[in-house]
C-alpha cells in the first residue's frame, strides 16, 4: 500500500484564500487586521518560522509587525512591550515566539498577553475554554490545523481509536481535547515517555498523532494497515550535502507510507496549516474586537 500524502501546502493555501474575503469585508469597516510578533534572540529555527508567518500574513492581506528583542533581554521588558500591545488598539494579534532564553518564564508571558489577541491560542483562559468544550475560540494553532487537514481530507473521525504521542501543552493536551469532543467523537490515548509497550499500541490506532520531537521514532512495523499518520514533528538532521548544512524530518519514519492509509509529510504537512491557522485566528480575533 502507498499512502495518499496530506498536502499541508495545498490545504493551508486553501485556508489562507478563504479567509481573503473577510479580511476584505474588515478593510470595508476601515479596520485591517494586525499581527504582532514578538522575537527574542537569534535562534535561526525561530528567525525562519517568523519570516513564514510574515509572509503569510502579506499573502492574505494581513498587516504584521515584528518586534526583535535580544536574548539578554529581561522578563520585565518583555512583559512592558505585551502591556504596550495589548492596549493598542490597531493590534489584533500577539504571538510571542517559542522558545524564549531559558531564564524567562514562558507561561508569566503568554498569560500577560490579552486573552483575545492571544493568536496562539496558549493562554489559559483560551486552553481552559477548550477544556470546556468551547472550540469557537482561539484555538492552539498546530492542533486546530490537525483538525482541518482531517476534515479536509474527508477523514472520518467518529469512533476511531486515536493515539497522540506527546502531551505537551501546545500540541499533545490540546489535540486529544479536539479530537475526543463530541461531534467529532474518536476514542483518545494520550502516551508520552512513560507509556510502556508503544508499538502495540499504535498497532491498535486507526488514527496517530506523532509530536514527540524524536527523529524517524514511529517506526513502520508500529503502523495499523491503511492508518491515518499525523506527522507533527520538526527535527533539524544535519546534511552536509545540502547548502543549509541540514533536512528536516519528521517524528514518523517515512517507509511508514508503504503501509498507512494516509500520511502528512515533513517538510509540507502539519507546517504549513499551523501557519494558516494563525493567519485565521488573527482574522477572528480583528472581527471578535469589533463585538
Ligand atoms: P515537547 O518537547 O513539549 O513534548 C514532547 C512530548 O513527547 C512529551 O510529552 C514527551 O513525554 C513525549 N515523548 C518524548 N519522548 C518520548 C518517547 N520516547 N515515547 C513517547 N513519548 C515521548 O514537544 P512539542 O509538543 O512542543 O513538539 C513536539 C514536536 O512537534 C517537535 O518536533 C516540535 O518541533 C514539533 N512541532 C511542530 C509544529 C508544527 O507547526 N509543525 C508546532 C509545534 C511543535 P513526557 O511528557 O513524558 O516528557
Amino acid at each position: 500500500m502507498s499512502a495518499t500524502i496530506l498536502d499541508g501546502k495545498e490545504l493551508g493555501r486553501t485556508i489562507e484564500k478563504d479567509l481573503i474575503s473577510r479580511i476584505d469585508n474588515l478593510k470595508k469597516l476601515g479596520i485591517s487586521p494586525h499581527l504582532a510578533v514578538v522575537i527574542v534572540g537569534d535562534d535561526p529555527a525561530s528567525h525562519v518560522y517568523v519570516r513564514n508567518k510574515e509572509m503569510a500574513c502579506n499573502r492574505c492581506g494581513i498587516t504584521s509587525t515584528r518586534i526583535d528583542m535580544s536574548s539578554k533581554v529581561t522578563e520585565i521588558e518583555i512583559l512592558e512591550i505585551v502591556k504596550k500591545l495589548n492596549l493598542d488598539d490597531s493590534i489584533h494579534g500577539i504571538l510571542v515566539q517559542s522558545p524564549l532564553p531559558s531564564d524567562i518564564d514562558e507561561s508569566l508571558i503568554i498569560d500577560a498577553i490579552s486573552p483575545n489577541k492571544d493568536v496562539d491560542g496558549f493562554h489559559k483562559m483560551n486552553l481552559g475554554s477548550l477544556v470546556q468544550g468551547n472550540t469557537s475560540g482561539l484555538l492552539p494553532c498546530t492542533p486546530a490545523g490537525i483538525m482541518k487537514m482531517l476534515e479536509m481530507s474527508g477523514y472520518q473521525t467518529s469512533g476511531k481509536n486515536a493515539l497522540v504521542i506527546g502531551r505537551s501543552r501546545i500540541v499533545g493536551m490540546p489535540i486529544s481535547l479536539l479530537l475526543a469532543q463530541r461531534g467529532i467523537d474518536s476514542t483518545v490515548t494520550i502516551s508520552h515517555s512513560r507509556t510502556k509497550n508503544l508499538p502495540n499500541i499504535c498497532l491498535q490506532a486507526d488514527l496517530i498523532i506523532a509530536a514527540i520531537g524524536s527523529a524517524d521514532f514511529v517506526k513502520p512495523e508500529w503502523i495499523k494497515p491503511g492508518a491515518m499518520v499525523i506527522d507533527v514533528g520538526i527535527n533539524r538532521i544535519s546534511d552536509s550535502t545540502r547548502k543549509s548544512g541540514y533536512r528536516l524530518t519528521g517524528d514518523v519514519d517515512p517507509n511508514a507510507a508503504n503501509i498507512a492509509g494516509w500520511i502528512s509529510p515533513v517538510p509540507g504537512g502539519v507546517g504549513p496549516m499551523t501557519i494558516a491557522m494563525l493567519m485565521s485566528n488573527t482574522v477572528l480575533a480583528t472581527e471578535q474586537s469589533l463585538r
